[in-house]
C-alpha cells in the first residue's frame, strides 16, 4: 500500500521494519527507545570508571593481529591524559577492511571515537569489542542522548535512528487534543513529549524519570496509547449497536417453570445479573455479555435461564464449553432441567465428525432448540435456522477468532460469555471494554470454604493417609496428575505412573483415570462411574479443570503444584467445596522451589478470592500473557503499564467517550495516529 506516508526506505529494510510493525512515518515516531547512551561528553581514559558506558576518544599507539589464545585484533590508543591513560580494544571477529582502515587511522595519526564500558582485562583495561568512529577532523559531538530502539536482525541503530529522525521531520506532529484540556491534566504537548523522548538532554540521563518512564513525556505517550485502545474498544462497542439482533420477547413461561422445578432458590446475585441478561435479550442489537463469577457461584443457571427466554422467543440456542467433558456435564444437566419442561436438548461434538450420527446430529441441529457442545458448533456444516442466542463457557478458553466466527453463524446472535477467571478493574476497563460485565459475587448459601494444605513430596504419606480417611468418610477424591508442558506424550506417561502407583499404595480403593487422550466415549464412562460414586479415587490430567461439578468430591490433590499457573490451580481447588462438606485442596510441590513458584503457591495458599488471586497473577505475570494478543484482538499495550498507570487509564477512558460523543473527527484523527490499519479484528 505505496502511500504519501510510506516509509523512505529500500524494499528490503521496509520488509524488515514490518516485522517491528513500522508501515508508516507515525509508526516511527511512536517507535520509541528502550534506552539511551550518553555520547555527549568525552571522558578522558585515565579517570574513566570501570563497568559504565562512557564516550572517549585517543589516537592509536599499536595495533597487533594475535593468534593466541585465540585469532584477534587488539587497538591500543591513548589520549594522553595521564597515568593510566592506556585503553586496550579487543575485537574477536573482524574484517580485513576493518583492520586496514585502522591501520591507516594509526599511520595518518587520526583520532578515534569510542563508545563502550571499560573492563579489568588480563593485560589491563580494555574494551571489547565496543562501538568506535575514526573521526576526520573535529568533528562535533551530540548535543541529546543516544536513543537504543528495540530492532530486528538486518536493522542496526544507526540505520534506525536516521530513519526515525527523517521520519521526525516529515510527520504530521500537530496537537490532535484539546490544548488547554492537556495542560489542565499535566500533559505535555504530542510534538514535545516525542521530541524529547527521541532526543533528551543529557542532564535527564541522570534523572531515574526517563528510565523508569514515569518523565512527563512518556505519561503523555501513555496516555494517548491508551486513549488509541479505549476509543477503538468504544467504537467496536458502538458498531455492535449499529447491528440488528432479534428481540428475544418470550411467549411462554419457559424460565419461570425452570426456576420453579429448581431443588434451590437463586441467589440474589443471580436473580439480578439473569435480569440483566434478560434485558439485554429484548434489545433489537446483539447482547455481549461477560458473565463473571467464581468458580461454585452459579453461572450456569443463568445461562440456562437465557436459553429459556430464547426458546420461548421462537430462537435456537447453541451453548459451548471448551472441552468434551465439560460440555457432556453441561449436556446431562441441560437436559435434566429442561426436557421434563418439554424442551429438545441436542449434543454435538468433535468426536461425533466422521459417524453416521454426525449427519443426523448436524441435521438435527439446525433446527434443534438448545445445541450443547464444544467448538465443533462453530465448525463447518451446521446452518443454524434460527440462532438467536450463544452461550460460551469458560470464555477465556476460547481465542477471538473462534468467538467472531461462531457470531457469524446466526444473524449476530445475542452473546453471553462466561468465565470464572476474575478480570482486575483495569484490565476489564481496558480489553475487555467492548464487552457488558455481569457479575455473580456470592456463593450458594451452605458452602464451607475449602482448606488449603501445602506438603512437600516428602510428605506424601501423610497424603495417601488423608485420601483413605476421606474415602473411609463416604467423600471421593481427585487426584490431579503432573503438568508436562512440554509434551503431551510425557504428560500421558506420567498420569499413567501415577495412576500405577496410587493404585498399589490404596490397593483396597477403586481408582479411576482421565486424561485428554481417551476417547470422548471413554471419558464420558470414567466420569460417569465417578458421579455416580462407582469410583473413590479420580486420577486425572487438568482435563477436570474447568466446569466438573461433583459435589461429593470433597478432597483435591494436586501433584507439582508448583507446575501450575494461578487461575489453574485456582480454578482446579474450585472442583471442590461444591457441596456442604469440610472440603480440602493439598498441593505436593517438589523442594526446592524457585522464587516465583514460592510466590505463587503462596497467593494461592493465603486467598479463596478468585478476584484478588487474578489481581495478583496480573503483578506476577504482566497482562500480556494473563489475557494474551490471541484472546484479546486488541493491540497490546506498548508503553503504558495497567497498573502503574491506572490513573491514565481512566482518564483515557473518559476522553474517548467525549470524542466519540462530540468530536468524531478528532477522535478518528487520534486512532489513525497510533492504530493505522492494524484495527481490523476490532471491526468484524
Ligand atoms: P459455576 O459458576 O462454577 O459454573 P455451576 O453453575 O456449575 O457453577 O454451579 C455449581 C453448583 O451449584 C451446581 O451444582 C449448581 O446446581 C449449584 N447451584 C447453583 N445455584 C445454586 C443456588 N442458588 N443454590 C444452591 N445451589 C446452587
Ligand atoms: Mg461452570
Amino acid at each position: 500500500m505505496p502511500t504519501a506516508d510510506a516509509l523512505d526506505a529500500p524494499a528490503a529494510i521496509r520488509k524488515r521494519l514490518q516485522k517491528l510493525g513500522l508501515q508508516r512515518r507515525d509508526d516511527l515516531v511512536l517507535h520509541l527507545p528502550l534506552r539511551y547512551e550518553d555520547e555527549t561528553c568525552v571522558t578522558a581514559i585515565a579517570d574513566a570508571p570501570i563497568g559504565v558506558p562512557v564516550l572517549v576518544e585517543g589516537r592509536l599507539v599499536d595495533l597487533a593481529l594475535r593468534l593466541a589464545p585465540r585469532r584477534q585484533l587488539v587497538a591500543r590508543i591513548s589520549d594522553a591524559s595521564g597515568d593510566g591513560s592506556v585503553l586496550d580494544l579487543r575485537f574477536l571477529s573482524f574484517y580485513g577492511s576493518q583492520q586496514r582502515a585502522l591501520e591507516n587511522a594509526r599511520e595518518r595519526g587520526q583520532k578515534l571515537r569510542i563508545f563502550g564500558e571499560i573492563r579489568c582485562g588480563f593485560l589491563g583495561r580494555e574494551m571489547v569489542h565496543p562501538r568506535y568512529r575514526i573521526l576526520s577532523d573535529d568533528e562535533a559531538l551530540a548535543d541529546s542522548l543516544t536513543p537504543v530502539y528495540p530492532t530486528t536482525a538486518g536493522v542496526s541503530q544507526g540505520v534506525l535512528r536516521r530513519l526515525i529522525a527523517g521520519a521526525l521531520r516529515a510527520a504530521d506532529l500537530s496537537e490532535l487534543l484539546d490544548e488547554d484540556w492537556c495542560s489542565r491534566h499535566s500533559l505535555l504537548p504530542f510534538a514535545s513529549a516525542v521530541a524529547l523522548l527521541h532526543a533528551p538532554p543529557p542532564e535527564l540521563l541522570a534523572a531515574t524519570a526517563l528510565q523508569n518512564r514515569s518523565h512527563a513525556a512518556w505519561r503523555r505517550v501513555k496516555f494517548d496509547e491508551l486513549l488509541a485502545q479505549q476509543l477503538s474498544l468504544r467504537r467496536a462497542y458502538l458498531a455492535r449497536r449499529q447491528k440488528g439482533a432479534p428481540v428475544l420477547l418470550a411467549a411462554g413461561q419457559l424460565a419461570d417453570r425452570l426456576q420453579a422445578s429448581l431443588p434451590f432458590a437463586l441467589t440474589g446475585a443471580q436473580r439480578r445479573v439473569a435480569a440483566e441478561v434478560a434485558a439485554d435479550l429484548l434489545q433489537p442489537y446483539p447482547m455481549q455479555r461477560l458473565l463473571q463469577g467464581d468458580v461454585g457461584c452459579g453461572k450456569t443457571i443463568v445461562a440456562a435461564l437465557a436459553a429459556c427466554q430464547a426458546i420461548d422467543a421462537g430462537y435456537q440456542t447453541a451453548f459451548m464449553a471448551p472441552t468434551e467433558i465439560l460440555a457432556e456435564q453441561h449436556f446431562l444437566k441441560l437436559r435434566a432441567w429442561l426436557e421434563p419442561l418439554g424442551v429438545e436438548v441436542l449434543w454435538l461434538v468433535g468426536s461425533l465428525r466422521k459417524s453416521v450420527k454426525r449427519a443426523q446430529q448436524l441435521q438435527a441441529a439446525t433446527t434443534a432448540q438448545l445445541v450443547v457442545g464444544t467448538h465443533a458448533l462453530i465448525q463447518e456444516g451446521i446452518d443454524f435456522a434460527r440462532l438467536g442466542l450463544v452461550i460460551v463457557d469458560e470464555q477465556h478458553r476460547f481465542g477471538v477468532v473462534q468467538r467472531l466466527e461462531l457470531r457469524r453463524k446466526g444473524a449476530n446472535p445475542h452473546q453471553l460469555m462466561m468465565s470464572a477467571t476474575p478480570i482486575p478493574r483495569t484490565l476489564a476497563m481496558s480489553y475487555y471494554a467492548d464487552l457488558d460485565l455481569s457479575v455473580i459475587d456470592e456463593l450458594p448459601p451452605g458452602r464451607s470454604p475449602v482448606k488449603t494444605r501445602l506438603f512437600s513430596d516428602a510428605r506424601r504419606d501423610e497424603v495417601i493417609a488423608a485420601v483413605r480417611a476421606v474415602v473411609a468418610g463416604g467423600r471421593q477424591a481427585y487426584w490431579v496428575c503432573p503438568l508436562i508442558e512440554e509434551s503431551a506424550q510425557l504428560e500421558l506417561q506420567a498420569a499413567l505412573a501415577t495412576h500405577a502407583t496410587l493404585s498399589a499404595e490404596l490397593h483396597d480403593l477403586r481408582i479411576g483415570l482421565l486424561h485428554g487422550r481417551l476417547r470422548s466415549d471413554e471419558k464420558a464412562a470414567v466420569m460417569a462411574a465417578f458421579v455416580a460414586g462407582e469410583i473413590d479415587v479420580l486420577v486425572a490430567t487438568t482435563v477436570i479443570e474447568v466446569g466438573v461439578d461433583v459435589a461429593n468430591a470433597s478432597l483435591m490433590v494436586i501433584e507439582h503444584a508448583e507446575r501450575f499457573g494461578l487461575s489453574q490451580l485456582h480454578q482446579l481447588r474450585g472442583r471442590v467445596g461444591r457441596g456442604s462438606h469440610d472440603s480440602v485442596c493439598v498441593l505436593l510441590y517438589q523442594p526446592p522451589l524457585s522464587a516465583t513458584a514460592r510466590a505463587r503457591l503462596k497467593v494461592i495458599f493465603e486467598h479463596a478470592d478468585g478476584f484478588e488471586i487474578a489481581r495478583q497473577d496480573l503483578q506476577l505475570r504482566g497482562p500480556g500473557e494473563f489475557i494474551g494478543s490471541r484472546q484479546s484482538g486488541v493491540p497490546l499495550l506498548r508503553y503504558a503499564d495497567l497498573e502503574v498507570d491506572a490513573d491514565l487509564v481512566e482518564l483515557a477512558r473518559e476522553l474517548a467517550l467525549q470524542l466519540l460523543r462530540a468530536e468524531p473527527a478528532r477522535a478518528a484523527s487520534h486512532l489513525r495516529r497510533w492504530v493505522g490499519n492494524r484495527e481490523e479484528l476490532l471491526k468484524a
